[in-house]
């Protein structure tokens, strides 16, 4: 069904690291972003350490959060960030903490970030025969939405595609690279690492055991993912014999099923009564 068959190195899944979450986040007319990194003290060791507030993605966000909201909002957009991390130039990264001067990010550079982040993950399904080629790059969004224009002539626009989202995800794993670091917790895990860095590991990792995607069977939602996100417990998922990308769907698609037959069961009353 792949398309592009896709290798990862290393073979194995990546460790879940935090991402750094901004505080509160301001924009300026010119649209450029200004924050204040959360910072919390905690008791460590004799003394105390700082470290920033962090979260943990939930899981496939790239498939669900990510390709939810929309785009084109500012307010969705800054929701966005506020929940799951900055996107775009100069993103907090555990570099620089503490209060900002300068713009933290840019509405125009956390856009297109996104922006790329949404082709990416729609081009590993289109790649995976989740969404037609034509569907993908009529909901590109990145590059003012006109993408491969410049090397469509060459090859197959999907294999363009592609080959710039193994170029997205790739870059974004610099985190997870070869690192030195003294004894104690390391600064990715104290100061977390960009939200781009967490998608694309989400990615990678899909890539590196590679899941199988099947589609939500509830048609009003019918939303391409890998596990069923579980209710209970944070991170717990279903893997078999799942149709339905979440319990509420299924919750949906169970009531649906239960109103079908009452109203079956009263047309069937009714068109009894009238041939007696
Ligand atoms: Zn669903």
């Amino acid at each position: 069904m792949t398309v592009y068959p896709l290798q990862v190195e290393p073979t194995r899944v990546l460790p879940e690291l935090p991402v750094m979450l901004p505080g509160t986040l301001a924009v300026d007319e010119s649209g450029a972003i200004r924050g204040v990194a959360r910072l919390t003290v905690v008791a460590k060791g004799d003394g105390l350490a700082s470290g920033s507030h962090t979260t943990l993605l939930p899981p496939e966000l790239y498939l669900r959060q990510l390709l939810d909201f929309d785009v084109a909002s500012d307010d969705a957009l800054l929701d966005f960030m506020g929940n799951f991390g900055l996107l775009g130039s100069g993103s907090l990264d555990g570099k620089s903490s503490g209060a900002y001067e300068t713009p933290v990010s840019t509405m125009r550079s956390a856009r297109e970030r996104a922006a790329v982040l949404r082709d990416t993950s729609r081009t590993l399904l289109a790649n995976e025969g989740m969404l037609e080629p034509d569907e993908l790059f009529a909901l590109w969004e990145s590059r003012g939405g006109n993408p491969l224009a410049s090397v469509i002539f060459q090859n197959d626009p999907l294999e363009v595609a592609v080959k710039l989202a193994t170029g997205v995800v790739t870059n974004a794993l610099a985190p997870f690279g070869p690192r030195v670091s003294t004894p104690g917790s390391s600064k990715h895990e104290v100061f977390g690492i960009p939200l781009e860095s967490a998608v694309c590991a989400q990615m990678f990792n899909h890539i590196a055991e590679g899941a199988a995607y099947r589609r939500c069977a509830l048609p009003s939602c019918s939303r391409a993912f890998v596990r069923q996100v579980g209710r209970a417990v944070k991170g717990q998922f279903k893997l078999e014999g799942v149709e339905y990308c979440s319990p509420q769907c299924a919750r949906a698609a169970a009531s649906k099923r239960y109103r079908d037959r009452k109203r079956d069961e009263r047309l069937r009353t009714a068109s009894e009564r009238d041939s007696e």
